[in-house]
């Protein structure tokens, strides 16, 4: 198959998030003739960068301007509001696009397995960081946060912004586009402590020292880390010597643990080699039970041993922040242990090793798991990309009569999907952009799907 201006290869993305956009991207900025739908379940672009990423960390989330840029080319079309598996199915896509790319990213998260986990006030990051980040589905999340103390397990990234969003005053929140739903609950937040956990040690974090150090200048909190936790076996000492990131952190981890507390209204603890054995309470959370760990070498990978040491923190919510972990999609090939779609450079495989199916691939954290920032994607999208244009030639299944890029327009229409066109975004976006210029904010969110799509007169059409 040869493919031209007038018969470009015909892409359809599912996930409008960092992945699909980067995908798009690598797409448009090569010699073949290409065509590009992405699809999105919300009417709103971006994914993680918008739902994900914290809101106190802007200049992160000033990659939706490359984004937009992606959008704006005349080969790339977005349609949100459009969900896989039921507006939309895999013969479908199969039908309308000679090649489909999967970047749907990794929306759930890991349970931790342990007694208690269910009760009210026992939440997942994951579930917290889209609740105050606005996103439509977790928007009645309502954490509890009259409680005096949280607990926070993981020492990754994820639970650092979890931390530093519950330390933060609302003042301080308030210049950030965070849900209007999330600053009001945190207004009246009473928490006075939060407690960090990691199962292993200070050398095992997996935190980035910028994030890290942050943690150490919270305006409103002082950072307590006991001294008796740094003190490093022999293996994590080494390491110092190999990973300078590990070094910084522990370096600054170091300083945390010398400096007196000032009075500040909140706490942030930092405890390591912790693990959490039982979340306790009637029908909510009212403590943690925690146990001491030792690191035993496994094969040059320190793992946690338990020992017999416990001790109960009294706190009244646990935020779990072990990792995201992606879904299956209806018919799509998935490894459920590793919460990927199984692919070779982004080549979706029938299962883990097996064989290509042909036409489809797969980028991001449903590629490659819960791992890395959003830039990460871009390079992992690229590979991808790769795998696609070198397949291209042996591509080309779209019949003659649905072609045309405005096909799928119609038939979406026809089949009664309502779905939010680019421009529609932009004015959405617009709004919010206004709506924030008048607080002095990057911008308010519209965190209700019903009123995004009144707003941008889909509902109407
Ligand atoms: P992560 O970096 O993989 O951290 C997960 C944490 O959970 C680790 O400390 C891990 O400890 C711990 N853990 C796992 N299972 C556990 C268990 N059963 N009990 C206790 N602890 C357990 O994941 P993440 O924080 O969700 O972040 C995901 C990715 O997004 C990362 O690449 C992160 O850097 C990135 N991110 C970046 C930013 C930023 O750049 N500002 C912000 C947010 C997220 P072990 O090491 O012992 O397994």
């Amino acid at each position: 198959m040869t493919y031209s201006p007038e018969r470009p290869l015909r892409v359809g993305i599912v996930g409008a998030g960092p992945s699909g956009l980067f995908a798009a991207d690598a797409l448009i900025k090569q010699d073949l003739p290409v065509s590009i739908d992405l699809f999105d379940r919300l009417p709103t672009p971006f994914g993680l960068v918008r739902y994900g990423v914290a809101p106190d960390h802007q200049k992160i989330k000033s990659v939706t301007k490359l984004y937009q840029r992606t959008l704006d080319d005349p080969r790339v079309r977005f349609f949100g509001h459009v969900s896989y598996g039921q507006d939309l199915t895999l013969d479908e896509l199969r039908r309308f696009y000679d090649a489909i790319f999967y970047t749907v990213g990794a929306p759930s998260d890991r349970p931790l397995g342990i007694p208690g986990e269910a009760l009210s006030g026992s939440l997942s990051a994951t579930e917290f960081v889209a609740w105050y980040n606005g996103h439509p589905d977790f928007a009645d999340l309502s954490p509890d946060l009259s409680v005096k103390s949280v607990a926070v397990i993981g020492v990754g990234n994820v639970a650092v912004d979890v931390t530093r969003i519950l330390a933060k005053t609302a003042a301080e929140l308030r210049t950030t586009d965070i849900a209007d739903h999330a600053v009001a609950a945190l207004q009246e937040s009473q928490v006075e402590d939060i407690y960090m956990l990691g199962r292993r040690g200070p050398a095992q974090g997996k935190f980035t020292t910028k994030e890290l150090r942050e943690l150490g200048e919270l305006a409103n909190a002082d950072i307590v880390v006991d001294p008796a936790d740094l003190e490093l076996d022999v293996l994590s000492e080494a390491s110092l010597a190999d990973d300078r990131v590990v070094a910084k952190n522990v370096e600054v981890l170091r300083d945390f643990s010398g400096r007196a507390q000032t009075g500040k209204p909140r706490r942030v603890h930092i405890k390591f080699l912790s693990s959490p054995i039982e979340v306790l309470g009637e029908s909510k959370v009212e403590g943690l039970r925690i146990q001491k760990n030792e690191l035993r070498d496994r094969e040059g990978q320190l793992e946690a041993v338990p020992t017999d040491e416990t001790e109960v923190l009294p706190v009244g919510l646990v935020l779990r922040s072990v990792g995201y972990k992606g879904v299956a999609l209806p018919e799509v090939p998935f490894n459920p242990k590793r919460g990927v779609i199984p692919n070779t450079e982004g080549r979706v495989t029938e299962s883990v090793g097996g064989p290509v199916v042909p036409g489809e691939y797969v980028a991001g954290w449903i590629k490659r798991g819960p791992t890395g920032v959003i830039g990460t994607n871009k390079a992992d999208a690229a590979e991808s990309v790769r795998s696609l244009l070198a397949d291209a030639p042996k591509l080309g299944r779209v019949a003659d009569a649905d072609r045309d890029p405005a096909r799928i327009e119609q038939y979406l229409s026809e089949k009664g999907v309502h779905f939010v066109p680019f421009d529609h975004w932009l004015e959405l976006d617009a709004l919010e952009l206004e709506a924030g210029q008048a607080q002095g904010r990057p911008r308010v969110k519209l965190t209700r799907v019903e009123e995004m799509l009144r707003r941008t007169r889909v509902l109407t059409k």
